[in-house]
């Protein structure tokens, strides 16, 4: 027997066959280390990562939860969140989808320096999500052309030294260049977006 699937689910999205690999964290030295560390657990900048099991396509899909690692190569090579396949670009910049939770897309400058975790997205891709979801529709998903997008920092849960085991403080947004770096261990890798341009998707399609 088979569990009924939604067509689409997301490259980013986690399975329930992809667990999350519990390992020990300690306070090192100007922050947090595991007990067992390799060199592959923290990037190049620093910043420590979570270990997640690999298992796309394999029991359920979690729609909830991402895939730290999926999510991590979406956003470095800006690679489609839904498809995987390399998020569209126009002479206006890469396309991505906006959520705008807060009610701020009147606002002039939106979603200028809007700093996200959401990895871009390609033409289809957009149509379809704002066709299958219609809570995106909903929040105000905006489609918006990014000129430039800089990776920037990482969202995860926040630590503070103790005596004896680190103790978690809240789960943040923290960028590379501050000294939080060392005590968060990163679930997500962050955008800031700019050079920003509010298109509708018919536009976007057209300009491609
Ligand atoms: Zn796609």
């Amino acid at each position: 027997m088979t569990d009924p699937q939604p067509k689409v689910v997301p490259y980013m999205a986690a399975w329930s066959a992809e667990q999350r690999i519990v390992r020990t964290l300690l306070c090192g030295k100007g922050g947090i280390v595991y007990a067992d560390e390799q060199p592959h657990d923290r990037d190049s900048r620093g910043a420590l990562w979570i270990g997640t099991t690999l298992g796309q396509g394999r029991g359920r899909p979690e729609f909830a939860r991402t895939h730290a690692q999926r999510q991590r190569r979406c956003m470095r090579a800006l690679l489609c969140q839904v498809c995987g396949g390399l998020a569209d670009r126009s002479e206006q910049g890469v396309l991505w989808l906006v959520e705008d939770d807060e009610g701020r897309a009147e606002e002039a400058n939106w979603p200028e320096d809007l700093v996200t975790v959401h990895p871009p997205i390609c033409v289809p891709c957009a149509h379809q999500s704002l066709r299958l979801c219609p809570h995106l529709a909903e929040r105000g998903s905006v489609a918006v052309r990014v000129r430039e997008s800089a990776v920037e920092g990482v969202y995860g849960q926040l630590y503070r030294s103790s005596r004896h085991s680190p103790v978690q403080v809240r789960q943040d947004t923290v960028f590379y260049d501050s000294p939080e770096i060392r005590w968060v261990l990163a679930a997500q890798l962050t955008r800031t977006l700019r050079g920003c341009t509010v298109v509708d998707l018919a536009a976007a399609t057209a300009s491609t």
